[in-house]
């Protein structure tokens, strides 16, 4: 037998997510069957899309069911191939989410290029670097010189968007949960100011950051973020609308913002996405990327939670804040 612990959902969340929504639980995965492999994760992504599919409700992701793994990203190590196209110890990617022996079909899998932090795979090469990278280019069409406000900026996401659009010639502005934060964004990643949203209210802290007002708002939070940015977009400014995260603890749904006729006045573009549906992009975002990272013109940092007992802590402390950068659970250093 071989045996692996994963974690399943107890129970759905009514507000913020607690321990006792979450079991760690011992199954038996079998031995991979012809065109299948077996893998062992080496790290997993918790991220806050999933607290939406916690909802038993429709959306563009289908809800977790009770009782079944949460599925999501991570990357691990081949144990046993039986499919051609993959060798013991390969690099794989794969959303089979939170356990930590993965057994499927050889095309669920995606083979990478060994990495000395294959944690980066979730993150600044991942999902939530080409999600940065589409949102301020495609969706709202970050041009050189322009100024960009980016919520959530010491997050995954948001630590990325604000570092691309210094590379084209932007000037940034980010929003984030505490004083260090804002100190890691201004002098550890060049942003060119940044303030603490819980200090005061948003749309003062960012009138006085950007008092010439902002071309490009990139919205990772929703809520009196996306309120005070309509307030300081220019005319003809654009919003990339990534994610609501101050919502996705909610019960009810709540008002918008309060000023949303000034959509009229200033003809600004507001435009939700899906990084998936941006997959294209891929190839010119690793070019773009790869070599900023490499020469260091780009940083990643990471909020690393040992242990898959400890994956549920992980989430929880994500919606909370307790990240720097991508939050990742390691299994195995
Ligand atoms: P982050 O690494 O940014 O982690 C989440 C952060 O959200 C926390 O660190 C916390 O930081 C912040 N946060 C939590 N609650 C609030 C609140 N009430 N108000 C303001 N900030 C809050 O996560 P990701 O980078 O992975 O994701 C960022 C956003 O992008 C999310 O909204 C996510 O859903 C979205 N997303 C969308 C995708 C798409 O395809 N559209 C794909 C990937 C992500 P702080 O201390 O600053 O509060």
């Amino acid at each position: 037998m071989t045996t692996s612990r994963e974690v399943h959902l107890a129970a759905r969340p009514k507000g913020e997510p607690k321990p006792s929504d979450f079991d760690l639980v011992e199954v038996d995965v079998g031995e991979p069957a012809e065109g299948e492999l077996l893998v062992r994760n080496v790290v997993m992504s918790v991220d806050p899309y999933m607290r939406g599919r916690m909802n038993d409700v429709k959306s563009y992701v289908p809800p977790f069911q009770l009782g079944t793994v949460l599925d999501g990203g991570a990357a691990g190590e081949v144990v046993t191939s039986r499919a051609e196209e993959f060798e013991t110890g390969d690099l794989v990617l794969h959303g089979l989410g939170w356990r930590e022996l993965a057994v499927g079909p050889a095309k669920g899998f995606r083979k990478v290029a060994p990495h000395d932090r294959p944690s980066a795979y979730l993150g600044v090469l991942g999902m939530p670097g080409l999600t940065a990278y589409a949102g301020l280019f495609d969706v709202a069409g970050m041009k050189e010189g322009e100024t960009v406000f980016v919520s959530g900026a010491a997050g995954a996401v948001g630590s990325l968007v604000g570092q691309l659009a210094k590379l084209r010639g932007g000037t940034v502005i980010g929003s984030a949960g505490s004083a260090e934060k804002v100190r890691w964004l201004t002098e550890e990643l060049g942003f060119d100011a940044a303030f603490d949203y819980r200090a005061g209210p948003v749309a003062a802290q960012l009138r006085a950051a950007a008092p010439d007002g902002v071309h490009v708002y990139f919205d990772n939070v929703g809520g009196e973020h996306l309120e005070a940015a309509l307030g300081s977009l220019l005319p003809f400014g654009r919003v990339a609308c990534c994610g609501m995260i101050s919502q996705y603890n909610n019960s009810e749904p709540q008002p918008g913002p309060r000023n949303l006729a000034l959509i009229v006045g200033k003809r600004l573009r507001l435009q939700g996405f899906i990084v998936s549906d941006h997959n294209a992009l891929l190839p010119e975002f690793h070019r773009e990327v790869g070599p900023a990272l490499a020469d260091g013109r780009i940083r990643f940092h990471e909020t690393v939670v040992d242990g898959i007992e400890n994956a549920p802590a992980a989430f929880i402390g994500l919606l909370r804040g307790e990240n720097i950068g991508k939050m990742v659970v390691r299994l195995a250093s």
